[in-house]
This record gives C-alpha cells, sequence and structure tokens, in this order.
C-alpha cells in the first residue's frame, strides 16, 4: 500500500531534534501525555508492527481500516479514522498538506506552527486516539470517534476528603476545560476541595497535592504573580473563611 513508513529516518538536523525534546516538556498536558508523546515520537509505542517485529504472533495490520501497517504515524495520523477527527477541526486540516515520514517529523512541524493551546490539544487528541485504538484492540467499550476532540478538551480534577483517621468520608471528580498548564489544574482542585469542604459543613480541613510549586504558593499566602495566582487568591479567600485551612 502506498503508504510512507513511519520507519523512514528523520530529515532534522541534530538542534531541531534538540528542539522537539525540549518542546515535548513545554507541551501543557498532564504528565501522562507528556510521557505519551515522549514515547510517540521515539517511536516505541506497542503497534502491531512493533510487536509483530518483536516475535509476537500478530498480524500488524490496522485493525481499523484493515488497509495498512499500524504503525504510530498510521495509528494516530493516516488512519482513516485518525483524519476523521482532526480534520474535524480546522486547525489540523493544514497539516495533511505536507507528508510526514514519522509521527516525529508531525510533531516537530505542529511544535514549530502550532499555538500553545493547539500543541497541547494535539498531544491530548493523539493519547485519546491511542485509547481508543488501544480499548477497540481489547474490545472494550469507546466513545463515538466524532467526541474525541470534545474528550480531549476536557481535563479532570478530582477530589477525596479524609477524616482524622484517613477514611474517605467524600470525593469528587469534575470535568474543566483544557488548562493552561498542570499548576492551574492543581490550583483549581484545591480551591474545589475548599469550597467542597464548605459543601459537606467541614470547617476544619488540610489540603494536600502533587504539585510543589501550587503547594509552596498556598503556604506562602503572598501575591503569586503566576497564571494560577488569581486561583490561589480564591483558594485563600475560601480557606479564610473556614474554621482552620492549612495547606
Ligand atoms: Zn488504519
Amino acid at each position: 500500500m502506498d503508504e510512507v513508513s513511519c520507519q523512514e529516518p528523520s530529515t532534522s538536523s541534530p538542534e531541531e531534534f534538540q528542539q522537539v525534546w525540549k518542546g515535548i516538556w513545554k507541551i501543557r498536558t498532564p504528565n501522562r501525555i507528556h510521557h505519551f508523546i515522549w514515547r510517540a515520537a521515539r517511536d516505541s509505542l506497542p503497534t502491531k508492527l512493533s510487536l509483530k517485529a518483536r516475535h509476537l504472533p500478530v498480524e500488524d495490520t490496522c485493525e481499523l481500516c484493515g488497509d495498512f501497517q499500524e504503525t504510530i504515524l498510521h495509528g494516530l495520523w493516516l488512519c482513516e479514522h485518525a483524519q476523521a477527527v482532526w480534520k474535524s477541526d480546522i486547525n489540523f486540516v493544514p497539516y495533511y498538506k505536507k507528508g510526514f515520514r514519522s509521527f516525529f517529523d508531525l510533531l516537530e512541524e505542529v511544535l514549530r506552527k502550532g499555538s500553545t493551546y493547539h500543541v497541547a490539544l494535539f498531544s491530548s487528541m493523539a493519547w485519546c486516539l491511542w485509547q481508543r485504538r488501544n480499548r477497540l484492540r481489547m474490545s472494550q467499550s469507546v466513545w463515538p470517534l466524532h467526541e474525541n476532540g470534545e474528550r480531549a478538551k476536557g481535563s479532570g480534577l478530582g477530589v477525596v476528603i479524609r477524616n482524622c483517621t484517613s477514611h474517605v468520608i467524600a470525593a469528587l471528580s469534575q470535568k474543566i476545560g483544557l488548562p493552561h498548564s498542570m499548576e492551574t489544574t492543581e490550583a483549581l482542585a484545591a480551591l474545589r476541595a475548599i469550597v467542597f469542604a464548605k459543601e459537606l459543613s467541614v470547617f476544619k480541613v488540610v489540603v494536600e497535592g502533587d504539585c510543589l510549586k501550587v503547594v509552596q504558593a498556598l503556604k506562602a499566602r503572598a501575591c503569586c504573580n503566576t497564571l494560577y495566582g488569581t486561583v490561589i487568591e480564591d483558594a485563600h479567600y475560601q480557606g479564610a473563611s473556614l474554621q482552620a485551612c492549612h495547606f
């Protein structure tokens, strides 16, 4: 079949290679998506082609279209199922005018031309496509293809409230739009945790989180000159109306 293989070497210079690796860690997405994009760029996702190359007893044909080998570039970009998703967003259509030899080359182009938001959206959409492909492979239920973009635009935050003996007394998860950064998501989670505690009439709380920067900003109580600074201020404001709120 007439499809460029992802095994083709990239034509990028060493400097351009470095720019891509640096660019990946600046993408404003959760760590799991950073890691996924990094693996995709390194051509180290377990595609059917790579599994077959490792002598696993699988056919290397894409299960969704049945026409081409399942490479990373095929699964995430060239497959008609992937194209239906990307071409539903006008910002990604122009990239189809150019042929790419690998996912790395595609990513390089997106990092060079896309806005911060669209680079993040590209990464999240690719991740959702890969998740959907894997779920189909394992005969698990999946979301309709046309919902892929909306799923990628949504991020989630989770809050768990424990009592003084560490037993979970309440939990919530909430979808939010594609945030500026993981720090913003963490700050929003802290704010939501405080508001949630008030809704449950819990008036003495200790807020914990995974992001050191956000925890430090919450502890500092000084003006926070970051994109998520207003969220930190809101968290302080909400926390001040509790009997005790420690970070
Ligand atoms: Zn396919």
